[in-house]
């Protein structure tokens, strides 16, 4: 079965297939580097880490690019506000993005920055210029004039045939009411960063930048361009005319958006107090898995309902798989297979395949894995697992985790690096007691406990019991890593 998605260009769920066999050419917009990212942010960007992940396990060889805005009218009015140049006030967002990121567990698309195209964005608007789409301006500002482009509205299906031709508009965001011919470039005003190129001084505008860095790395035409719901419009409809009217070609075939993620029901915002940004919720005690998984629970196109309750049910969860995965590949069973759990293995894989390729079923494909988990304990329980039965339903955790991406338990290290920014930002006061303590037990990477066990258990078998409690003493004073005696051996947890 092949991957159908939601296209917002046809508002219908359509068949997945990219204009060249077995590559796919995807772009989506990324941060604007004004500030550190917030959870909605990083929803958007989970959401498109795990479509492009998908895509590779369904054998396409994926070119996916992401723009980082360092470069729009927040920015600008920030700098100048700091006395700093643009570089100097993006750098430092622009790097702790690049690690939430990574906390995450968001795999590194090619990067492309807006101030290192800005020779590109003078000549695309000169090219405008000269098909008579764009216009100057007395001050040396340039518009496109959508009565040029008839198609304008397309996208988000607004119908502006009635608008008035000439009216403008020049900041990067307005709502559709306001539709205006829009600011290209962006003259140069007093305080504020500008570039001299070919079509005089000024800036490019933030919609232009992304039609200008997709195409040079896509070409004219690409498979998909992503982004939250709110680009819709004006953002992706601005950049749909700008391309399409210089060259004459679909832009991007697919249009992928993702829904807003919504606090306890609420917009977020920073006056009603539920404003947070992913190193809030780490600050708090809590795990970067338990955060991806939370923001994977919910199919992308569903608005997602953060709340507290949801991401302690995300770390239950996290745990859960990565106990199953333990006691698998930890335990010892005896000859043979077990035709059930082989036959569990392969129906799981199939069904998360199905799920996601079912316009990426999230939540369907999780409810698979707990299936099996659930199925797979009970025959651990009563021990009807044998030997050739691990490695298949590993397998099938293994194909999970490709896209969902949080077995690896790195969360320690991760925690740490929160802490140690925290210290230097000045935000120790906001470090909480659990998050002290998660860092207190990190000290101890799982290869460090895993040593520790085996060696609290040979201790046990030769019967040394004083050495046995003395290693986990050592280790549960590292507060944060529980230790109990089963049947299977000795296992461990992190709280
Ligand atoms: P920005 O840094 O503001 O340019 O936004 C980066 C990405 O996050 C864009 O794709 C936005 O559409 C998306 N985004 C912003 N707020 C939310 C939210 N509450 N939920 C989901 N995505 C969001
Ligand atoms: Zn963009």
């Amino acid at each position: 079965m092949a991957l159908r998605l939601y296209n917002t260009m046809s508002s219908q769920v359509e068949e997945f297939h990219p204009l060249r066999a077995h590559e796919v050419r995807m772009y989506a917009c990324g941060p604007t580097v004004y500030d550190y990212g917030h959870i909605g942010n990083f929803r958007t960007f989970v959401a498109v880490d795990m479509l492009q992940r998908f895509l590779r396990q369904s054998g396409y060889d994926v070119h996916y690019v992401m723009n980082i805005t360092d470069l729009d009218d927040k920015i600008i009015r920030n700098a100048a506000r700091d006395g700093v140049t643009v570089q100097q006030y993006t750098a430092k967002f622009e790097k702790a993005f690049l690690e939430d990121a990574g906390m995450l567990g968001i795999e590194r698309p090619k990067f492309v920055r807006a101030t290192e195209h800005i020779a590109q964005m003078a000549d695309f608007v000169a090219r405008l210029v000269e098909k008579g789409i764009a216009y100057r301006t007395d001050d040396g500002s340039y518009y496109f004039r959508i009565a040029k482009f008839p198609q304008y509205g397309k996208l988000s299906k607004k119908d502006f045939s009635g608008m008035l031709d000439g009216a403008r508009v020049d900041v990067d965001e307005y709502d559709k009411d306001s539709a205006r011919d829009f600011a290209l470039w962006k003259a140069p005003k007093a305080g504020e960063a500008s570039w001299d190129t070919s079509i005089g001084p000024g800036r490019p505008g933030w919609h232009l930048e992304c039609s200008v860095m997709s195409m040079q790395e896509l070409g004219e035409s690409f498979d998909l361009h992503a982004g939250g719901e709110d680009l819709v419009f004006p953002h992706h409809e601005n950049e749909i005319a700008q391309s399409e009217s210089l060259t004459g070609k679909t832009f991007a075939r697919f249009w992928f958006h993702v829904r807003f993620l919504l606090v306890e029901g609420e917009k977020m915002s920073k006056s009603a107090g539920n404003f947070y940004t992913l190193r809030d919720l780490v600050l708090k005690g809590y795990k970067p898995s338990s955060i991806r998984y939370l923001l994977t629970s919910v199919p992308y196109r569903n608005q997602l309902n953060f709340t507290f309750d949801g991401l302690k049910q995300a770390a239950v969860s996290v745990e859960r798989l990565r106990n199953f995965r333990q006691r698998l590949s930890a335990g010892s069973f005896a000859a043979g297979a077990n035709p059930e759990l082989q036959a569990l293995a392969g129906e799981t894989i199939g069904a998360i395949r199905a799920a996601l390729d079912d316009d990426l079923n999230t939540a369907q494909a999780q409810a698979a894995i707990f299936e099996m988990v659930r199925r797979a304990n009970s025959a651990l329980d009563a021990g009807r697992v044998r030997q050739d039965d691990a490695a298949p339903l590993l397998a099938a955790l293994e194909k999970f985790d490709e896209i969902f991406a949080v077995l690896q338990d790195d969360d320690g290290p991760k925690m740490k690096q929160v802490f140690d920014w925290a210290q230097t930002e000045g935000r120790g006061p906001d470090i909480s007691p659990e998050l002290r303590e998660a860092v207190q037990a990190g000290r101890f990477s799982d290869a460090d406990i895993e040593k520790k066990v085996a060696e609290m258990e040979a201790a046990r078998r030769a019967r040394d019991f004083k050495t046995s409690d003395s290693i986990r003493k050592e280790i549960q004073a590292a507060a944060g890593i529980i230790i109990e005696q089963t049947k299977d051996g000795i296992r461990w947890r992190r709280k």
